[in-house]
This record gives structure tokens, sequence and C-alpha cells, in this order.
């Protein structure tokens, strides 16, 4: 029972070093049975065994690894046991054509960064210093195969000594396809906001660590994008830099000269550092200690999002600085970041003090990642550079599919192979500048990986411009529903075939009985997606407005409740007679809209600045020490109103009514997964980023016997649906269920 299946993709220079003896020889030590697979998408790794042996396993597979190996990549989900009965070396099997892999962005490795600090070296503080370990890939690539004329780095000469470094097999920049230096590289150059070039090299970096000192906010030419910067410390300047970008109050990520410096100012576990040191180098979120930081960058949030310097130029301004600075994408609110020097110089006007840019083109966007350790676990909440676009690799072979996700926090997803591809985080396709972004990733990725897709799998909302977008296209097209969808992703990358039981939560998604879909539950079987239960539904008066407004979430709750008598002498008239007579108050099941709605009935928050801010605050605000939970109804509805009920007239402080509201939504959970009668119970959507729910509910979830699942290499946010989508129409068509005429036949209540 307590055994697990750890699965692991290991991409870098993991073969023809003694890789596979040092695995063999550790696995065997450690008592774990499973396999080792060399082949050309990496070295396949799966070991079974307790939980504590195999954590050890990927610990020491990095610690301790032969000296010549280097590790670009650690891909790796916690499964299900399949039964090994030993250990083995397997040979890959030559089955025809393989995928072409296309490494994404890494961090500067050690050896690069030996070198930049040393004096003596020819590549002594040259910024853009990489080798074949490290260094940009995806965000360079036009096309395949991934050779330099193929490279945003074909308009850079290559000087003599790089020549003979590329041609020697025995050198660490043997076919480095960006490989440069002072001489023939890239180079840095600092301009003032009004766009004025105003130094070089060296000195352009100088003026840039003076502006950050200074207060100013920086624009930096990062790897996948402009990031701006600046002093974390400087509650000034971070306000300013809010104003400016129009963030109010959602989180700043930041970024810290040294491991060091963030243990003192954030709790980081064993897991935690590995993730900060990764070659992935995301930002990892961290249960902040007395961190010294200007009180605007995270408002009102126990964690900070923090990452570690993963270029050169990032090594050298923070080693310089020697304090934190916020580092975010470079846009106005939700726009994807800038990536282009004219347009950053025109987009960002208004933003930065000054530029810190150079001269190596950025072909495509990528943001910097968002991972957090959940369970003992990585779970990856955006996905972009470090992990994008490597794929989650399936059992099957699945049809071509190109998937166009969600409307919010938008990626697309493509299959190729027994692979699917999910491309980078785009953002919410609110602004023209996403929707650009989006159809070009669209276009992007099929182009790069020569695939015509035979198949277009899209939302069912009808409004989704990524829906009308699939809907446009030539190609037939298929819509699957949005909670299917996030379960499907789910299923997928955990390798789970139905029956099972979907627990899909979130804010929004398009149900096709005419209501806000959101806090539902699914029967999954071989044939068919069934919705066997969900959360009652109350109205949203206003629809979408109600999103940034939870006090009108808490009013179309109690209206449901109490009808009139819901109403104050204070609420407005506008509010009553939307409710009353039906009008703009769409009914909903979202759970997240519940969570809203509770935040605001205790006051938590009633006006929000983004999506989800309500919600956070009040996990934020339980207390996980509470155990005891309220009432609620469970039968097809779920039932919320005893539960709301008896936390109104609960006398008890905030923060044990607000965990009192967690632990019953486990137990609903718990009781639902009972009437079902499914063993497994897999977790997914928007809400189960919330710690203290998706760690309640899988406890809970144990205790009673059942096996519960959640993400890990996928978001549970709606950046998780293209993935989901491409999953769950591969299987449509393979039961021959996709009726690609009339999709909405495939969900039936
Ligand atoms: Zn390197
Ligand atoms: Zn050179
Ligand atoms: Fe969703």
């Amino acid at each position: 029972m307590n055994r697990e299946r750890l699965k692991i993709v290991a991409r870098g220079l993991v073969q023809g070093v003694g890789f596979r003896p040092f695995v063999y020889r550790l696995a065997n030590e450690l008592c774990l049975r499973g396999w080792v697979l060399n082949s050309a998408g990496g070295v396949f790794i799966e070991v079974e065994g307790p939980r504590s042996g195999l954590d050890t396993f990927l610990h020491r597979l990095e610690q301790d690894k032969p000296a010549l190996a280097v590790i670009q990549s650690l891909e790796h989900s916690f499964l299900d046991p399949v039964g090994y009965n030993d250990f083995a070396i397997r040979h890959s099997e030559d089955e025809g054509p393989k995928t072409v892999l296309i490494l994404p962005d890494i961090a500067t490795c050690p050896d690069c960064l030996r070198e930049i600090n040393s004096p003596s070296d020819r590549r002594y503080r040259y910024p853009f210093t990489n080798c074949t370990h490290c260094g940009p890939r995806f965000s360079i690539i036009e096309s395949l195969p991934y050779d330099r004329p193929n490279t945003s780095m074909k308009q850079f000469a290559m000087c003599p000594a790089c020549e003979r470094e590329y041609n020697d097999p025995l050198d660490r920049r043997f076919h480095a396809q960006p490989i440069a230096c002072p001489e023939c590289g890239p180079r840095l150059a600092y301009c003032t906001a009004t766009g004025t070039l105003s130094a070089e090299r060296e000195e352009a970096l100088g003026a840039a660590i003076e502006a950050v000192r200074n207060g100013q906010i920086l624009a930096l030419k990062g790897l996948g994008g402009y990031q701006l910067i600046v002093d974390a410390r400087n509650d000034d300047a971070v306000r300013r830099l809010r104003k400016r970008k129009q963030r109010e109050e959602k989180p700043l990520a930041l970024m810290y000269p040294s491991l060091e410096s963030v243990n003192q100012a954030c709790h980081v576990s064993q897991a935690e550092a590995r993730l900060l040191q990764s070659p992935e180098a995301p930002i990892v979120l961290l249960e902040r200690l007395d961190a010294a930081i200007a009180p605007s960058v995270a408002p009102g949030n126990p964690c900070l999002g923090v990452m570690l310097p993963y270029t050169p130029v990032h090594h050298l301004l923070l080693s310089k600085l020697g304090f934190p600075v916020v580092a975010t994408s470079a846009n106005l609110s939700d726009e994807p970041i800038c990536t282009d020097n004219d347009e950053a110089l025109e987009r960002l006007a208004q933003i930065a003090d000054g530029f810190l840019m150079h001269d190596r083109p950025i072909v495509r966007h990528v943001d910097d990642s968002i991972v957090r350790v959940l369970l003992g676990r990585e779970l990856v909440l955006r996905r972009a550079r470090g992990y994008a676009p490597l794929p989650i690799t399936m059992k099957e072979t699945l049809p071509p599919i190109l998937a166009t996700g969600a409307h919010l926090k938008n990626t697309v997803a493509l299959s190729v192979g027994n692979e699917i591809l999910s491309s980078q985080h785009i953002g919410d396709l609110e602004t023209q500048a996403a929707y650009a972004a989006f159809v070009r990733t669209t276009a992007d990725l099929p182009q790069l990986y020569a695939i015509e897709p035979q198949l277009v799998a899209c939302d069912q909302h009808p409004d989704y411009l990524s829906t009308q977008f699939a809907q446009s296209l030539a190609t037939p097209h298929i819509e699957i529903q949005h909670h299917h969808a996030h379960i499907a992703a789910c299923m997928a990358e955990n390798e789970l075939e139905p029956p099972l039981l979907g627990v899909a939560w979130d804010g929004t998604g398009y149900g096709p009985d005419g209501t806000i879909w959101g806090g539902e539950f699914f029967s999954v079987k071989e044939s068919c997606f069934e919705r066997v239960a969900h959360l009652r539904t109350f109205q949203l008066p206003g629809g979408d407005a109600a999103v940034k407004e939870p006090q009108r979430c808490a009013l179309g709750l109690l209206y449901e409740m109490l009808g009139d008598e819901a109403f104050a002498p204070d609420t407005p008239q506008p509010l009553k007679q939307m409710l009353s007579r039906g009008i703009q108050s769409p009914y909903t099941s979202s759970a997240g809209r519940l969570f809203d709605a509770v935040a605001a009935l205790l006051d938590i928050r009633q006006q929000a600045s983004f999506e989800g801010q309500a919600a956070m605050e009040l996990e934020f605000a339980a207390d996980p020490g509470i155990k005891e939970s309220y009432p609620i109804n469970v039968g097809e509805i779920v039932d919320w109103q005893p539960m709301i009920e008896a936390m109104r007239s609960d006398n008890a402080p905030i923060g044990v009514r607000a965990a009192k509201f967690h632990n019953t939504l486990a137990e609903a959970i718990v009781r639902v997964a009972g009437n079902v009668g499914e063993t497994r119970v897999v977790l997914s959507g928007g809400c189960f980023q919330n710690k203290l729910l998706t760690e309640r509910t899988v406890l809970r979830l144990r205790e009673a016997g059942f096996r519960p699942y959640w993400h890990q290499r996928v978001p549970p946010n709606d950046g998780g649906i293209a993935l989901g989508q491409v999953y769950a129409a591969a299987k449509m068509q393979q039961l021959n269920l996709g009726n690609v005429e009339h999709p909405r036949s495939s969900i039936e209540r």
C-alpha cells in the first residue's frame, strides 16, 4: 500500500557517461525496483518502493551522479506502482522516427559561472556566456534542426577562438549553438527612458546597477523576454512600479542574490532548495519568515515567490547589488511579456526609468515558471521557462491534435506521437497583444515539429476567443467541456485509466446546461463522462462583474438561501432587481465563487483587484491546526446551506471559521466519493492550487480508504486545459465517441 512509483525523465549529458550503471547501482543500494532506459528523448527511469526511498533516490541522483554527467532537466512524477520484481537496464527498441526534442532554456551551469567570475578567463564578466549544458534554447530556435543558422544567433559570426571550441569534441562547447564571447557575441547596451543609448557593455551593466540602487525601475532584457527590476526593499520604488504597471495587489516575484539570502528571508525545505537551484530555476512559492522586504511586494501574503539568478546577466547584476530585487514580467497588467527591443522601448516607456538591453533577438516569449511544493511534491502552477516545451509522455500513440486551451492563463498543446507538448504560458486572452501571441503560438508549435493537426480541440464556451479561433479553422474541431478537460489533464499526467471519480473545482467554466459550472463531480467510465454531483447553484448578480466583487457573490449566495430577506437596507437597488428578476444573474455551481462569497461573509474581502484574491486570503486566514468542520448536505446536489448557517452563527475567530469552511469542503468530497463508490479520486481545477484545501482533502480521502490524485507537472488551473483537451479528444476519437459535428452530445447529464 505504501509503495509508490517514481517516474523520471533526465535530459542533458546523461548518455555515454556512465549514467545508467550509476542509476542501476543506486536503485539496488536503496532496494528499489524498476528499470532505466536510454532513448533519443533522454534517460527514462522508473523506480518503485517506499516514499522515503524514492525521495532519497531523487536527491542522490543529482548529488552523486557521475562526474561527467550534466542534468539539464529532471522532470519527475509520483505514480501508482505497477509491481516490478527487480531492477533492469532496458534496451530501447528502435520504433521508427523519433520526435525531435527541443530543450527549454537552461539556467547558467556552475562551470560557466566559474568562468564569469575568474579574471583570467576570456569570458570574465561576459553576460552571454553559455555552453552545451546551459543557456538559451527554446527562446532562440527559429526552426529545426537545432543548428546555429536556425537560431537567432545566426547574425553573430564566431571568432576563431569560439570556432575552435565549437569544433573540438573534447571541449565543453562542442556544438554549443549559442556559443559566444566578448569578441564575437551579443553585447549589452543601456538606454534611458526616452530610448537614448547612454552606455555599452560593462558600462551599461554599471548604469543598470546604479539605476536599481537609486530606486529606479529597470527594464532588463532577460532570456525569454523583458523583466522589470526594482529594489525589493524600497517601498516607494515598488509602489511606483505597481502604479505604472497597473498592477494593484497581485504579488510580485523576487530574485535573491543567493540561496543563503533566501534562507534568511523564507523557510526553505530540501525539496524547495533543490527547485531553486535546479536548471529550470523557477519561481518557488515559499513561506516567508521575517523578510526585509517592502510591504507592497506581496501585501497580506504569507508566501513570497522567489527565484535565483539564472543567466549571467542576472548573476552579474545581483552579485553587485547584494540585495533582493523584484523581478516581474515586463508588460502592462496582463499583456504578454515584451521580447523585442523597439517594442519594449515603446510599450514600456511609461513604466521603466532605464533599459538594459542586448542585441540577441528573442524568437518566442517565455515567462518565468512558478512552482510550489505541496505534500512533499513539486506542483507546477505556471509552465514556461525551464519546462516548456518538454512533453508529457503517454503510453499510446495519439493522432495529431492541436488544442487551443481556455481563456485565462491560456496555453496551447499539440500531440506528436506518444507525447503531448504543452506550449509556454501565454496569458489571459483579454488584450489584442495576448490574442496575437496566442495565434502565433498555435502556428508556431505545429510548424516547429512539422506536424499537420488532423483535429483541433477547444473549449465549449462560445465567447472564448480560443473557441472562436478553433471554429474558424479549416481543420475539423471538437469541443471539450471545460471541467472534463481539467480531469483529463490530471488523468493524463498521473497515467490513470477509468473508472474513477473526477472532482473539478474552479472559478468558471461553461456548463452545457446553461449554468456556469465550477463545483463538479464526474463519474469517469471507459465510455462516458457523467456529471454525478455538483455544488448547489446560486445567482451571480452582474455575472462576470462578481469575479472582482466577492460581496456580490455573498449576496447571491444569501439570496439563494433567504430570498428577499437577504437584502440589507443598504443593498443597492440595481442588485436587488437583478437578483429578484433574474436579469444578468446567471446561476453558478462554482466552488471558486463559493470561496469568494465566504471571504466576503467573514469580512475578509469585499472587493478584489484580481480573480482569486479573496479565495487566497481566505486560505491564508485559516488556522491549519483546526480539525472541526460544519454540517453540509451531500447528495447529487452538495448543499452548502447548513454550513453557511452554522458559520454565520459561529462566534469563533475568523481563522477558526475559515479553517472549518475548508474542512467542510474536504468532508463533502469524501462523502461524494463514498456515494459514488470509486476508489480513485482525481482532483483538478484552480481551487486545488489552494494548499490547505488540497492537503486536507488528500488526507481525509486517504483516511477514508480512497486513493487521491492531484497535479504535478501540469498546472491544476486553466494552464492545464489545453493538455486535457488533447487527451480527452484523443480518447473520444479512439472510442468513436467524438462526434465532431455535434460535439456537445459528448457530455450527457
Ligand atoms: Zn554552461
Ligand atoms: Zn568568440
Ligand atoms: Fe478552469
